[in-house]
C-alpha cells in the first residue's frame, strides 16, 4: 500500500550490502570488524551482536564497511544513516560485541508480529516470530548471533522470546539508556536483551567476575529517564541482603516465594502452556521454593491502558516525520507552495498502515474532547496496575517507597486510596511466574490475513500483550524462558514462554534465579 513513487525513490538511493537480505535483517554488515581490545576491560572476548533496526548504530572506526542504516522498518527512513550510536551499542562493543547486522521488525516497534515491515514479514519457519522485535529473535533462535538487541514497550521482547524459543530480559525502566533508541512510548520504552541462555544475558547485564561490569551500573546523562550513579547507588543498597552480587552459584530457589497471578489464568489460554505454568509450579516447590495464588485485580484493565497510553505518545514522537525535518520527502511541488500538502504526503507515503492507525488512535485519545475519557483513566490504570503489583512483592518500591519502606508520594487522588504498605493478605511474594503469551506462535500465513497484506485481525494481535504490558506498565523487569510444550496436533514439539516478574530493580536477583529455572 506505499506509494509507488515512494519505492522507486528509495531503490535507486538504498545503500544495501550486496548479499540477500534474510528476510528477519534489514541490512547486514558484509565485513563485521573485531573491536580493538580494551585495556580498561576484563572481557575482550568478542560475541556477535544482532541490532533491532530502531537502535541507531554507526561504523565502528576503523571499519572498511559503511555504517548500517537506521531504519525503524519505515519507507520514510529506509535511508537513514544515523550521525550517533545509541549508548548501549557503544557500552556492548566495549565489552566486545561485534555487530553483524540491524534486524527487522514492526514499524517504529508497533506490532506483535513482525509482519508491519517495509522489509517484509519476518518469518520463523513459517511462523510468527511474534513482534516487534522478531527479527531478533530469529537472530538468536537460528544460532546467528550470541546475543541480539530488541526492544520492549508492552511485550516487544518477550513475545518474539517465547514463539521463537529463546530467552527474552526487559530490564527495570530506566535502568539501561534510550539514548539512541527511537522513541515509540517513552515512558514505557525499554532495551531489552535476546540470548539463548539466561547467563549470556546476565553477563552483559549484571556481569561477572570474569567478564566484568555490567551495563547495569551505569547512567547516561544523554538520557534524562536513565537512572544516575547516585540513584543506582542507592537502590544497589536497598537491595542488599536480597542477592545481587551476580556471582555464579549463588542463587537457591530455597525459601522463595513465587505468586501466579489468578488473572493470567484466563479461558483463551492454551490449555498446553497452562499445563506448562502448572509444571514450573511443581518443579518450583520440589525445589524448596513455595508457590501461592495471587491476585492481581487491574490486570483486566492494564491492555486497554496499554493500548491508549502507547498510541498516545506515539502520535506525539511521529510528529517530527513531516519530510521536511525528519523522513524522505514526497513533494511533487515546490516547497514553499506546498504547504500542508507536502507533509500529508510524505506522511501518507512514509508511514505503514499500522503506524497510522496509531497515530490517529493517540490523536483522538490525546484530543481535548477525549482526554479525560482516555488518556487521563488510562493513566490512573496504570497506577493501580503498579500498585497491583506493589502489593504482592516482598520488596518496596523504591520509585514510590523511602529506603525504610515508607511511602514517599501522596497517591490519595487515586479512585481507592489505600496504603502502598498495605499488602492484601499476608503472602508476599518474592517473583511472579505466568505464561509469556495466551498461545503458541500462530502460523504466519494466518496473521497476514487473507490478503497477505500484514492487516490480519488487528485487535486479535493485540490481544498478544495481554500477560505482557502490566510489567511494562509498572516498569519492572520480567524474564520470558522457553518451555517445550507438545504440538498443537498432540504430536511432536512445539515451545511456549513461560514469564518471571520481579520488583523493581530487582534485576540482578530476577536473572539469577531465571537460570535456576531455565
Ligand atoms: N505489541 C505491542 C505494540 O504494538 C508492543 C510493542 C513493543 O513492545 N515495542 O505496541
Amino acid at each position: 500500500r506505499h506509494s509507488e513513487a515512494l519505492w522507486q525513490a528509495l531503490s535507486h538511493s538504498a545503500t544495501q550490502p550486496q548479499r540477500r537480505l534474510l528476510n528477519h535483517y534489514t541490512s547486514q554488515d558484509p565485513n563485521p570488524q573485531p573491536p580493538p581490545p580494551i585495556p580498561n576491560n576484563t572481557s575482550t572476548r568478542p560475541f556477535t551482536l544482532a541490532v533491532k533496526d530502531n537502535i541507531a548504530t554507526t561504523s565502528p572506526s576503523p571499519s572498511p564497511s559503511p555504517s548500517l542504516p537506521t531504519t525503524c522498518a519505515s519507507p520514510f527512513l529506509k535511508t537513514y544513516h544515523s550521525p550517533i550510536e545509541a549508548t548501549i551499542v557503544t557500552q556492548l562493543r566495549s565489552r566486545g560485541a561485534v555487530v553483524i547486522g540491524k534486524t527487522n521488525l514492526d514499524e517504529f516497534g508497533m506490532g506483535s508480529h513482525s509482519t508491519h515491515s517495509a522489509f517484509g514479514a519476518v518469518s520463523h519457519n513459517g511462523r510468527s516470530a511474534g513482534g516487534s522485535s522478531g527479527g531478533s529473535a530469529v537472530a538468536v533462535a537460528t544460532g546467528e548471533v550470541d546475543l541480539a538487541l530488541g526492544t520492549d514497550t508492552g511485550g516487544s521482547v518477550r513475545l518474539p522470546a517465547a514463539y521463537t524459543g529463546v530467552v527474552g530480559f526487559k530490564p527495570s525502566y530506566g535502568m539501561v539508556s534510550r539514548f539512541g533508541v527511537v522513541p515509540y512510548a517513552n515512558s514505557l520504552d525499554t532495551v531489552a536483551f535476546l540470548a539463548t541462555t539466561v547467563k549470556r544475558v546476565e553477563e552483559v547485564v549484571v556481569g561477572t567476575e570474569e567478564e566484568g561490569v555490567g551495563v547495569w551500573v551505569e547512567g547516561d546523562k544523554r538520557d534524562p529517564t536513565c537512572l544516575s550513579g547516585r540513584s543506582r547507588r542507592r537502590l544497589a543498597k536497598m537491595r542488599e541482603g536480597y542477592g545481587g552480587t551476580g556471582k555464579k552459584g549463588e542463587w537457591g530457589l530455597e525459601g522463595l516465594v513465587f505468586g501466579l497471578p489468578v488473572e493470567y489464568n484466563i479461558f483463551e489460554l492454551d490449555a498446553r502452556i497452562r499445563a506448562a505454568w502448572v509444571a514450573a509450579a511443581e518443579a518450583l516447590v520440589r525445589c524448596g521454593a513455595r508457590v501461592v495464588p495471587v491476585s492481581l485485580p487491574t490486570t483486566r484493565q492494564a491492555l486497554a491502558a496499554y493500548y491508549v497510553i502507547a498510541p498516545a505518545e506515539a502520535s506525539s514522537n511521529l510528529a517530527k516525520y513531516d519530510g521536511v525535518r525528519y523522513g524522505t520527502r514526497i513533494s511533487g511541488q515546490s516547497d514553499a507552495a506546498a504547504g500542508g500538502v507536502l507533509y500529508a504526503a510524505s506522511r501518507d507515503a512514509g508511514f505503514g498502515e499500522e503506524v497510522k492507525r496509531r497515530i490517529l488512535l493517540g490523536s483522538y485519545t490525546l484530543s481535548s474532547a477525549a482526554m479525560d475519557n482516555y488518556f487521563l483513566r488510562a493513566q490512573a490504570v496504570r497506577r493501580l496496575v503498579r500498585r497491583d503489583f506493589d502489593r504482592v512483592f516482598r520488596l518496596g518500591n523504591p520509585l514510590v517507597d523511602d529506603d525504610e519502606g515508607r511511602q514517599q508520594f501522596d497517591l490519595s487522588d487515586l479512585d481507592e486510596a489505600v496504603p502502598m504498605r498495605d499488602k492484601l493478605g499476608p503472602e508476599e511474594v518474592d517473583f511472579l511466574v505466568c505464561p509469556t503469551a495466551p498461545t503458541t506462535a500462530p502460523r504466519l500465513e494466518r496473521v497476514l490475513g487473507d490478503e497477505g497484506d500484514g492487516e490480519g485481525d488487528v485487535v486479535d494481535a493485540y490481544v498478544n500483550d495481554v500477560f505482557t504490558v502490566p510489567a511494562s506498565l509498572a516498569g519492572l523487569p520480567a524474564v520470558s524462558l522457553p518451555v517445550g510444550v507438545v504440538g498443537e496436533d498432540g504430536k511432536g514439539k512445539d515451545v511456549a514462554g513461560l514469564q518471571v516478574i520481579g520488583q523493581y530493580w530487582d534485576d540482578a536477583r530476577l536473572l539469577g534465579v531465571a537460570g535456576r529455572l531455565e
